[in-house]
């Protein structure tokens, strides 16, 4: 007997070994194989008698699973995958599947069972919502965007819709996006489901993973909550997919294949015939315009659930990034009352400002490409460059909106920001929470006690402290630079800085008491801060919107990023020329409808030693971009040159 099995390379075939007598090897299981001298791990799609003629064949090594752990829809899911993503479908299937050999014996859920979560209350809205996806479950709207302001009570719609779609038999998925801050989301779930859920992420050990992947798939546990790879999980009958805060950056997988949950989900909804329901506060103009062109069914929650109401938004303009300026008298003397008064505050220190960008610091303004209207980076040689097109121009000696000679770069130096603060406010108690610091297993659960026991008065943090807490006693978030962040080379930047000042402005005033958030900012007349300042989402879709028509940018046209890196940067240049020269090749006799810019250095020009530089295609049909990108991939070839493709990029630094 013979097995065909895939491996985790990026090779499109697969490949044959021979099964040892006497061992039983079933389908979809996986099994140890020596593959060009090495011993790796393969996954079986095939067992016949047909001995392959041309090359002896291999005897298999070792059985990993004695029964299968997947079934043909996931096979036919990472068919689609590895198609639209240019991976392969070897690589998708060891990215999709758990990686541990043996399942730990016993995983337990470290969280304590909560008794009042069972019955939950839901008010009228939530319930008209509730009532309108269930009608329609079965019919040929399956999938779902709840828009609800923040703290509008979207999970209770989730939980009440995964109850009765489980009363019915079916598995439910529900996505968040990080892990480090879903520990509050997990165990209220815990509290309803109790043992029928899983949890399924990264920071479970690998054995874990495999124990809770077997549970859900034999359906012995019928609700899961992970993130984004949770999406590929399987089960006897998929009812539902939740995306909780769909428009977060990290539904998209950062290495091959880059896919974006979001889109999978999708997929499995057609293929499974499964909702999928997304939420969020500020959803991605991607997804709302979805919605207008009836690709997906648009609910909205407009109240805050229960009296809480949304918080005032000010807008101050700062005199200057100088440490002296940085904090303003209004905020300092904000914050001040808020501590007296036993409250909360959250500083979000926005720090995504990497390359120096170069800004009047009299009035905001920076220097944006004429023809890709995004911000360009300060280089060198007092140069400025466009990352996505190439384009570059001295810098301006004055301001090209106020004609003040005080432009200069800002970007570095941000870091100094914790210390002002914590000078500052030298008499209270302040937490910082950043990336790094979370990722610390114990970091956040001691943030939550410590915040919910009222031991820190000012919580600073980074993009974090925007996303998911639910803290009553907040009332005043202050932003300390919003200016950072705003003008990032790259088209989704002002959706992003929109998002996050939007997300955690909404952490004030949960409350019973009304919330204050104060937005510091060189430049107070951006038209941005009158939508954030009025809650308006709309108004800044629309006008979002109409920039993203005028540039042809998604969701007008679809996008592709080809990247090249090496430690050589010669050798990277001379590839990306070659690979801009096929790619010409090949959309010469198409040209309508698709566009090329570049090659450029990527914004992050240099990472851990590597050179990247980097392509963009822009075409309205993706099997065009598919297509031109497959023909014409091989043009990087070499030991030292390495060529990503992102399909659908979210980030394009
Ligand atoms: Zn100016
Ligand atoms: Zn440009």
């Amino acid at each position: 007997m013979f097995a065909d099995v895939y491996i985790s390379y990026p090779l499109d075939e697969y490949y044959t070994y021979r099964i040892p007598i006497g061992i039983n090897i079933s389908m979809y299981c996986r099994v140890r194989v020596n593959f060009a001298g090495r011993n790796i791990t393969a996954i079986v799609i095939k067992i016949h008698e047909n001995e392959p003629k041309d090359f002896k064949v291999k005897e298999i090594i070792d059985i990993i699973d004695n029964e299968p752990i997947f079934d043909d829809r996931l096979m036919d899911l990472a068919r689609y995958t590895a198609s639209n993503y240019l991976a392969s479908v070897g690589e998708t299937l060891a990215m999709a599947l758990p990686s541990a050999k043996k399942p730990s014996s016993r995983y337990t859920i470290p969280f304590k069972k909560s008794e009042n979560r069972q019955g939950l209350v839901l008010n009228e809205e939530q319930k008209l919502v509730l009532d309108q996806i269930m009608t329609e479950s079965g019919t040929v709207t399956l999938t779902h965007l709840i828009f609800g302001i923040t703290g509008s009570g979207k999970t209770e719609i989730y939980i009440e819709i995964a109850k009765r779609l489980i009363t019915q038999g079916k598995s439910v998925i529900y996505l968040v996006p990080e892990i480090s801050l879903s520990s509050m989301i997990f165990e209220r779930l815990y509290g309803v489901f109790g043992d029928d859920l899983i949890i399924y992420h990264s920071h479970l050990t690998p054995n874990q993973r495999l124990y809770n992947w077997m549970r859900f798939y034999r359906g012995e546990a019928h609700i899961a909550v992970g993130t984004r790879s949770a999406v590929f999980l399987q089960c006897p009958k998929l009812g539902m997919i939740v995306i909780d805060e769909e428009h977060d950056g990290s539904y998209k997988e950062h290495s091959t294949p880059r896919y974006n949950a979001r889109r999978i989900a999708l997929y499995r909804s057609r293929a499974e015939e499964a909702l999928v329901v997304m939420g969020s506060a500020t959803p991605a103009v991607e997804t709302l315009y979805a919605c207008e062109k009836g690709v997906m069914k648009l609910h909205t929650l407009k109240n805050r659930y229960g009296n809480a109401s949304l918080p005032e938004v000010n807008i101050v303009k700062i005199k200057s990034t100088k440490p002296k300026h940085v904090i303003s008298p209004v905020l300092k003397l904000q914050t001040k009352r808020a501590i007296d008064a036993k409250r909360q505050v959250i500083y979000l220190l926005n720090r995504r400002g990497f390359a120096p960008i170069v800004i009047c610091n009299s009035c905001g303004w920076t220097v944006e490409c004429p023809q890709c209207n995004i911000s360009m980076n300060y280089h060198k040689d007092r140069r400025m460059l466009c990352h996505y097109c190439g384009y570059q121009q001295a810098v301006p000696s004055i301001c090209g909106r106020c004609g003040s000679e005080q432009i200069d770069k800002v970007g570095s130096g941000t870091q100094r920001l914790e210390e002002i603060i914590e000078k500052e406010f030298a008499d209270f108690s302040i937490f910082r929470l950043d990336q790094d610091s979370s990722r610390k297993k114990d970091t956040v659960p001691e943030l939550i006690e410590r915040m919910n026991r009222g031991e820190v008065d000012i919580l600073v943090g980074t993009q974090l402290v925007a996303k998911g807490f639910d803290f009553h006693n907040i009332t005043l978030v202050g932003v300390v630079l919003a200016d950072i962040g705003m003008n990032l080379p790259d088209f989704r930047s002002t959706e992003r800085i929109f998002s996050l000042l939007m997300q955690v402005a909404g952490r004030s005033g949960r409350g019973d008491v009304p919330g204050k958030v104060i937005i510091q900012t060189l430049d107070d007349q951006n038209p941005l801060f009158r939508f954030i300042r009025n809650h308006d989402y709309y108004g800044f879709y629309r006008s979002e919107l109409e920039v993203r028509r005028m540039l042809n940018y998604p969701p007008f046209t679809r996008m592709a990023r080809l990247l090249v890196r090496g430690s050589n940067e010669d050798r990277v240049i001379a590839s990306i020329n070659a690979l801009k020269q096929a790619i010409d090749e090949q959309v010469k006799p198409i040209r309508e409808g698709i566009s090329v810019l570049g090659p450029s250095s990527a914004p992050f020009g240099k990472i851990g030693g590597n050179y990247r530089h980097h392509i963009i295609i822009k075409s309205g049909n993706v099997t065009t971009l598919q297509e031109v990108i497959a023909a014409s991939r091989s043009a990087v070839a070499g030991r030292d040159v390495y060529l990503e493709i992102d399909i659908d990029p979210y980030e394009l630094m």
